[in-house]
């Protein structure tokens, strides 16, 4: 089958990797090569569907442990890998070494050159893109990967609805004096969430959701950032010192209902951005991936993606909603939410089959 995808982002080529695997005849479109560095946490599913298609991921930390709690209170929950029955969670790795690794596999096949139209199939012709070179391509299915940055959306009619979650995220990385290799942290700290991800043996990825004014505050000045992340994290990783200057992205939450058309289907980004506090915006993206060059291999392509959103959707759903919840949960600064949810992790802590349920559904195990 001849493919057409649109976006080289991680989600655009990982996808193509895995078309071009199938045997499908695949070309990738896409004029920009700057792209922001950060941290991934990549889920065990996404690793799978990786080591699958061939693609070597040597670089990053295996992750086996995560430990969530809440600045000053006493409840906390503390994930092992090795408790649940697993080696390890997943893998933190930098987003430009996953994009490396993936593009190493698919460079051939990559055009330098934006698309600026699109037309869903008709019942007489196969979808059809038009490219900024003029050319026009004719695929049997266009897999739209744009990161919602183009008004190809639009343009097929779709409509995206938009929350902003009133936060920005400000991300980086740190260098710590004592790392717990292999730990990760989920910190409720009052200013909101904090995630710190091992991403070399001494070097954590950081990203903080922030009102904007304290994220931009941190933007400008490093010595007030270094402070209020020493204040936040753990004592246990000792010293700390900035490694990058940080990065500030407003959240916003971007959906899409119905995520195609006849000959065309969205994924990543573009068809939803989620909240990153839980790290799950790339793996649920790669988990309806697999369901779509799954159906592919016995349906044609609209029957593939039908049934491949069908078979996705609730776990889509689920995860969007537990994403944009985590947050919420711990928002309120009052003292009985804190008294409640303190104890509430302590009760789960002590609860393995909880904890595994957990775990599975950050690896992506389970829907
Ligand atoms: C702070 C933060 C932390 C995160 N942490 C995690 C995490 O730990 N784990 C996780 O799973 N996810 C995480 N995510 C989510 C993850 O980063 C995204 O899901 C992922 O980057 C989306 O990739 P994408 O390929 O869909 O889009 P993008 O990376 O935006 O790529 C889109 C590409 O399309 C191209 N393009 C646009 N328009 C056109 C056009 N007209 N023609 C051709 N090309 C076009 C652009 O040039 C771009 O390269 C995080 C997100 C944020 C913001």
């Amino acid at each position: 089958m001849e493919v057409s995808v649109i976006g080289g982002g991680p989600i655009g080529m990982i996808a193509a990797r895995a078309l071009l695997d199938d045997g499908h005849q695949v070309r990738l479109f896409d004029p920009s090569i700057n792209k922001p560095t950060m941290s991934l946490a990549l889920a065990e599913s996404t690793l799978l569907l990786l080591e699958r298609t061939g693609v070597d991921l040597e670089a990053g930390e295996d992750l086996t442990e995560i430990l969530v709690n809440e600045k000053g209170l006493p409840g906390s929950i503390l994930l092992q890998a090795a408790e649940c029955g697993y080696p390890r969670f997943g893998r933190v790795i930098c987003s430009q070494a996953l994009e490396s690794a993936v593009a190493r596999h698919v460079s051939d096949n990559v055009e330098p050159t934006a698309v600026e139209t699109i037309h869903a199939r008709s019942a007489r012709a196969n979808p059809r893109v038009q490219l900024a070179t003029s050319e026009e391509v004719n695929p049997d299915l266009v897999i739209l990967a744009d990161g919602g940055r183009s008004h190809l959306t639009e343009m097929l009619g779709l409509t995206a609805h938009y929350r902003p979650f009133g936060r920005s995220a400000i991300l980086g990385r740190i260098r710590v004096s004592a790392p717990k290799k292999g730990r990760a942290y989920e910190r409720f700290v009052g200013t909101g969430p904090l995630a710190l991800l091992p991403i070399e043996p001494d070097i954590y990825g950081f990203v903080w959701s922030l009102s904007p004014t304290h994220a931009e505050q941190f933007q400008r000045s490093s010595t007030a950032l270094i402070e209020a992340l020493r204040d936040a994290m753990p004592d246990e990783l000792g010293s700390i010192e900035l490694a990058t200057d940080p990065l500030v992205i407003p959240l916003i939450e971007r959906w899409i209902d119905q995520p195609y058309r006849p000959g065309i289907v969205l994924i990543g980004n573009g068809a939803q951005t989620i909240h990153p506090v839980a790290g799950q915006g790339l793996n649920l993206a790669l988990r309806g991936v697999m369901q779509i060059t799954a159906e592919l291999k016995h349906s044609d392509p609209d029957t593939a993606i039908r049934r491949a959103f069908a078979n996705w959707k609730p776990n889509r759903d689920k995860t969007r909603l537990a994403s944009s919840s985590l947050e919420a949960l711990f928002d309120r600064d009052l003292l009985p939410r804190k008294i409640l949810t303190s104890l509430g992790m302590a009760a789960a802590d002590q609860s393995p089959w909880l904890k595994t349920k957990i775990a599975e559904a950050g690896m992506g195990i389970v829907s």
